[in-house]
């Protein structure tokens, strides 16, 4: 029998995805993931730009978590004592763009995994990545595990489907499940579809003299933002407690855009104001208010506290922005320069 506690993530190949394999690596796990890959053809670790230095130490999977069975199969193919289900389709932008599909991934795929541990060993231990999106037009902050959920957004709609569906299989079936309630994290590895990834990335682009403006929506925007790294580390705890229940992960500090903004190029000497173009059609349809955590059950139960602050983060994700501009430029100019003849 394997001794060593083995861990499945869906979604792996995500921001949270190589951050939590890390962790559970370096903690001794077997860890396997999920990805769709492309026509059915899983990518290579090694061909993955956030797991590629996991290569050979993780085993991926193709699974798509709307297909019901190849869910169950991976369960017993695998055995897990531990299932962590970060796949989403997990753009709030998007989620308007494609509600159903939204629905089909974020919400009911969770109800079949849920199913599966059912039906395959019900003693694994779920947790389901749920999201500050879940509370939506907020009456009340910071917002604690008691906090209404009101979404906003098919996204926030799908992700209070996913939190009250692992709630259901732990009242009903007394399954060890938790949803995490995460408040935006970021990280270098977070996609550009995101504005944090946006505003460093163009302001590398900016720095490195290939871009003059970044184009963004409403500036006094505010989120509780942290560091992506940090916030796996509480997914992992929450999996160690005796009984199973939902926390709060957040900083409990707010930030506008504008902030992030003016911490992005007071980093690399500029000012913002020269750059920053506002354009309304990367407002959001509804844009929630006064969105701030009160992590004190994670803080007291779990012992958990974020590690990197606002600023350490702006600067990490610029300083990696800027190595990546760098060299893609160094690559462009020497595919740019006429080959040399070999004798
Ligand atoms: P991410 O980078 O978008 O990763 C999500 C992963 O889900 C993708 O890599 C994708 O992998 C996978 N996926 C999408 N549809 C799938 C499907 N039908 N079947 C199987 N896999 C599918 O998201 P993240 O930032 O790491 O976030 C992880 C989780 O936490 C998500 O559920 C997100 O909604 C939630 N969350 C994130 C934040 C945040 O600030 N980052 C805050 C609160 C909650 P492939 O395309 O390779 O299959």
């Amino acid at each position: 029998m394997n001794a060593r506690r083995v861990a499945i993530v869906t979604g792996i190949s995500g921001q949270d995805g190589s951050y939590l394999a890390e962790e559970l690596l370096a903690r001794g796990y077997e860890v396997h993931g999920t990805c769709r890959g492309k026509n059915g053809v899983v990518p290579r670790t090694s061909e993955l730009d956030r797991l590629a230095h996991l290569d050979g130490r993780i085993t991926l999977h193709p699974i798509d978590i709307v297909d019901f069975a190849s869910v169950r199969d991976l369960l017993k193919q695998v055995h897990p004592h531990e299932v962590y289900n970060l796949a989403a389709q997990s753009s709030v932008g998007l989620s308007w763009k494609q509600p159903i599909e939204t629905g089909e991934v974020t919400a009911l795929g969770v109800t079949r995994i849920l199913e599966a541990i059912r039906s395959v060993d019900p003693s694994i231990r779920f947790y389901q990545a749920g999201s500050s999106e879940m509370f939506g037009k907020i009456e009340e902050s910071p917002q604690d595990e008691r906090t209404l959920f009101r979404p906003v957004s098919p996204y926030g709609a799908a992700k209070v489907y996913g939190h009250m569906i692992t709630a259901s299989y732990r009242e009903s079936f007394g399954m060890f499940c938790c949803s995490g309630i995460l408040f935006n994290h970021e990280s270098p590895r977070r996609s550009v579809d995101f504005v944090s990834r946006k505003i460093t990335r163009t302001v590398a682009e900016i720095r490195h003299g290939r871009a003059t403006e970044l184009r963004l929506g409403n500036l006094a925007a505010q989120r509780d933002w942290g560091f992506a790294g940090d916030y796996v580390k509480a997914m992992y705890l929450m999996l160690q407690q005796d009984e199973p229940r939902d926390y709060v992960v957040g900083t409990g500090v707010v930030h506008s855009v504008r902030d992030f903004v003016q911490a992005a190029f007071d980093h690399v000497g500029l000012d913002w104001r020269d750059h920053v173009v506002v354009d309304p059609a990367f407002y959001r349809p509804a844009d929630p208010k006064l969105v701030v955590a009160d992590p004190t059950a994670a803080r007291e139960q779990l012992g958990w506290e974020p590690e990197v602050s606002f600023e350490e983060l702006v600067r990490m994700m610029v300083d990696t922005d800027l190595a990546i501009v760098r060299d893609e430029i160094a690559t462009e100019s020497e595919r740019a320069l006429p080959s040399r003849r070999v004798a």
